[in-house]
């Protein structure tokens, strides 16, 4: 059987190290364990580029099987009506439209869609939600989400909720690392929440209507890599949804 080709929506890497010649060139990029991770799980990954003309994103996805929404910057806040709050990090805003026109692409043509950390938070927004534009501040009582630790352990557990795609991949209970300051604050209509830590912050959202679509706020990608089992069988479910929508 043909393996399933996935799209990455990828950001845009503004160089400020290396050789000073290379100082403010934009270029398009993924972190590699997204690769690696839909490789290792039975899929074909391809890179999509923001593009200026997002009218093009229907024709991205063309071929493709499913799209993956990676993580990045801080999501442009005038996207959800809220001016910046002095805690926001750095925006792209143009990132930010072509993620909103390759979900709304995928939307259109039935294609399964799984956001992770800033992906899941654009998926929210995309249809309508919002974000924390920074949990510390908005959330004090919140726990650490942006860890210490390697990329690939897991520092917090979440909940999952029964009867969920993701209860029935992951069970009732999972360990997960976190690297975000941002979070899903008002949930989009169409969606629900799935998963979420001890705390109260978002972990997990899934589509209630219309095509599959799921998103998680940690990086399973950093942790199947490295083998871990659960993230390893998050990206095998997301593949067999692929090969059968
Ligand atoms: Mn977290």
């Amino acid at each position: 059987m043909r393996k399933p080709k996935i799209g990455i929506a990828a950001n845009i890497l503004i160089m400020d190290k290396g050789p000073e010649v290379l100082f403010g060139l934009y270029r398009a990029y993924v972190n590699n364990d997204y690769v690696e991770s839909l490789e290792k799980n039975g899929c074909v990954p391809v890179l999509l580029p923001a593009l200026h003309n997002t009218d093009d994103a229907r024709a991205q996805l063309e071929g493709l099987d499913g799209l993956l929404l990676s993580g990045g910057y801080d999501i442009d806040p005038m996207l959800y009506g809220e001016p910046p709050r002095k805690e926001i990090g750095f925006t792209m805003n143009e990132v930010d439209l072509h993620y909103i026109a390759l979900i709304k692409a995928a939307d259109e043509i039935g294609l399964p869609i799984f956001g992770i950390c800033k992906g899941m938070q654009m998926l929210n927004v995309a249809f309508g939600g919002s974000v924390y534009q920074d949990i510390h501040s908005q959330k004090p009582d919140s726990y650490q989400h942006t860890q210490n630790a390697p990329r690939y352990s897991p520092t917090h557990t979440v909940k999952v909720e029964e009867g969920s795609f993701l209860s029935g991949v992951l069970g009732n209970k999972v360990m997960v690392n976190s690297f975000h300051h941002q979070a899903v604050k008002d949930i989009a209509e169409g969606f629900r929440v799935t998963a979420a830590s001890e705390d109260g912050v978002v972990e997990a959202i899934e589509r209630t209507d219309g095509s599959f679509a799921l998103g998680v706020q940690w990086h399973p990608e950093m942790m199947a890599k490295f083998d871990n089992e659960d993230m390893a069988r998050l990206f095998q479910a997301f593949a067999r949804i692929c090969e059968e929508a």
